[in-house]
């Protein structure tokens, strides 16, 4: 069945520790020992900071790079909008994001922490996308083109694909039980009642829909 929108998975946090572990463990077979993790925010965050723990590393820095904007939208090229945090020095830096798709946001981020006078630089990706322009030293595991729906962004993802199902039905209400149906037919995505009735009350606090809730998701005027 063709799609209505992008193709996504909703990934939980086994999913995420699964592949962090398969990447800390082709670090470790490598016989390079980072001193130094750099997490790309937003998205790397939760990656490095689990690569701190099973590469024993103290030295957590950050850089900001944006990117993609809304949910599977991109938003003109990459950009550094906050660089480097730390002092990386003479150290062997590892820099980590959560997926390479297009590859822009490693590449930058990889180039910005070689020009601050690091020992070696390596990169690392839960995910990397087959046909990326950038290939991590070490990743997770290799798969076909989808939005990967992060525990981390659960909320703001199926925030911006219940307001997209919203605008292609070109509705300003619906049920629970039409909106099931939309999310199978644009993104494949299957969910919980309660996963879909805490996505409504975040929607309510958002602003996005009709707050206090009633039986149908009412979107705001
Ligand atoms: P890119 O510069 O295209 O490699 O991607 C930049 C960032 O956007 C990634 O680090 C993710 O946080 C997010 N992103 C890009 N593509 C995807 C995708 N297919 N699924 C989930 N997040 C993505």
């Amino acid at each position: 069945m063709e799609l209505k929108g992008p193709l996504c998975y909703v990934l939980d946090f086994d999913d995420i520790y699964n592949y962090a572990y398969q990447t800390a463990i082709k670090v470790k077979r490598s016989e390079w020992r980072p001193d130094a993790i750099v997490g790309i925010a937003r998205g790397g965050w939760v990656h490095a900071r689990i690569q701190c723990d099973l590469l024993g590393v103290k030295d957590l820095f950050s850089v900001k790079i944006d990117h993609w904007g809304v949910t599977a939208t991109k938003d003109g090229k990459a950009k550094l909008t906050c660089p480097l945090t730390g002092d990386v020095v003479g150290k062997r830096v590892l820099v980590i994001d959560d997926i390479t798709d297009t590859g822009e946001s490693l590449t930058m981020a990889v180039d910005h922490v070689k020009s601050c006078g690091p020992a070696d630089v390596k990169s690392a990706a839960l995910m990397h996308i087959a046909g990326s322009k950038f290939t991590p030293d070490y990743y997770g595991v290799e798969v076909a083109w989808a939005w990967e729906i992060w525990p981390w962004n659960f909320y703001e993802d199926l925030t911006s694909l219940i307001t997209k199902i919203f605008q292609g039905e070109k509705v300003k209400e619906m049920s629970t039980m039409e909106l099931k149906k939309h999310l199978r037919e644009y993104n494949n995505i299957v969910l919980s009642d309660d996963q879909l009735s805490k996505i409504k009350a975040h929607m309510g606090f958002l602003g996005t829909i009709e707050y206090p809730l009633d039986k149908a998701w009412r979107l705001k005027e």
